[in-house]
């Protein structure tokens, strides 16, 4: 397992020091598990853009809300009975409901609560703990009604700057036969590594990030939590391995519970530096497999500005397929750790 950083400087006049000429560095890493890339630059120059939640709540910007609960029965789909003989499944406030622009054959929704908008801190354990258990427990029915299907997804946009269309907080959880350009990456280079070496990719990650401590932010019961050394977001990204769990069979409650009071503190951590949008998701590889344990990635997202609303993927994510990072793995490491 290698961790190849390619170092560069880049030197120009700078204006602000009467053109005296002025050294800027940045760096490309190397994923050690696909061999992706990642730019480091801009450092520090770009600051999560605080969000005005109440501005949410406000008819005229909330607009028509199918989530919300004067709306949900009348306009949100149900399941075909042989799914869910009920319609619409509920535990809590969380309810489950298909999607009316499915990504795949079964492809559900989670409305995860009655309110429109909630804050990292209303997102309670209560309310995670019944929207994955509802979730989970939809993507291990998938598996009973059609389990030629190999891979399981839970996918999440919290807030505008995320690309989520609508405030309402939901998640998406779908099983499929294309789960996305990063995770067959990800899943073909574990098996190819597991071939090499005898072990589990994700294993070794963990022992050596937990060895090397620079990286490693914590584990939270059978969970471990830790900084990517790419990172896909603008902020930066946390992820979260389960190494004793290879498909969505082996996912049981206490993985819920490690999951969600791993993202409480995730939680606290974006509060205290004002993050407020992120990207995550959950992968289950497929069964009868030991080199792709189940994952989570979440990544910080925000706009650039509150002028224009300029979003913080470009060229780089939409064209060249790269990301860009503005933090270093290990200084967030340093900041996530303080809550594990
Ligand atoms: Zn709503």
């Amino acid at each position: 397992m290698e961790f190849k950083i390619i170092e560069s400087e880049s030197t120009f006049l700078h204006p602000r020091t009467g053109f005296e000429p002025e050294k800027v560095r940045f760096e490309v890493r190397i994923d050690p598990l696909t061999g992706r890339t990642g730019h480091y630059s801009h450092f520090g120059a770009i600051k999560p853009q605080r969000l005005d939640l109440e501005h949410y709540k406000k008819p005229e910007i909330k607009g028509f809300c199918p989530f919300c609960l004067d709306k949900r029965a009348k306009v949100t789909p149900k399941f075909t009975t042989h799914i869910y003989p009920e319609g619409r499944p509920s535990l809590g406030e969380a309810v489950l409901i298909p999607n009316l622009f499915p990504y795949d054959i079964y492809s559900g929704v989670v409305i995860m609560a009655d309110d429109h908008v909630l804050s990292l801190e209303q997102l309670n354990r209560k309310i995670l703990r019944d929207t994955f258990t509802l979730g989970i427990s939809f993507l291990k029915k998938i598996k009973t009604l059609s389990p030629s299907i190999p891979y399981y997804l839970m996918t999440w946009n919290y807030m505008p700057p995320s690309g989520g269309g609508l405030v309402h907080p939901h998640q998406q959880y779908f099983a499929t036969e294309c789960p996305g350009n990063q995770f067959i990456d990800e899943l073909r280079a574990s098996e190819g590594f597991y071939r090499t070496h005898g072990k589990d990719y994700w294993s070794a990650l963990i022992d050596g990030e937990r060895d090397a401590g620079k990286r490693y932010a914590g584990n939270v019961g059978a969970s471990h939590w830790l900084i990517p050394f790419v990172c896909l977001g603008i902020l930066g990204d946390i992820m979260c391995i389960f190494p004793d769990v290879y498909s969505i069979e082996d996912f049981q409650d206490r993985h819920i519970d490690n999951l969600v009071e791993g993202l409480r503190r995730v939680f606290e951590y974006y509060r205290t530096e004002g993050i407020m949008s992120f990207n995550a998701s959950l992968l289950f590889g497929p069964e009868n497999q030991r080199y792709f344990p189940c994952h989570l990635r979440i990544s910080a997202r925000t706009f650039l500005n509150m002028r224009d609303f300029a979003p913080d993927f470009n060229f780089f994510q939409a064209i060249l397929g790269e990301p860009v990072c503005v933090a270093m793995p290990e200084d967030l490491c340093k900041d996530v750790g303080k809550f594990f």
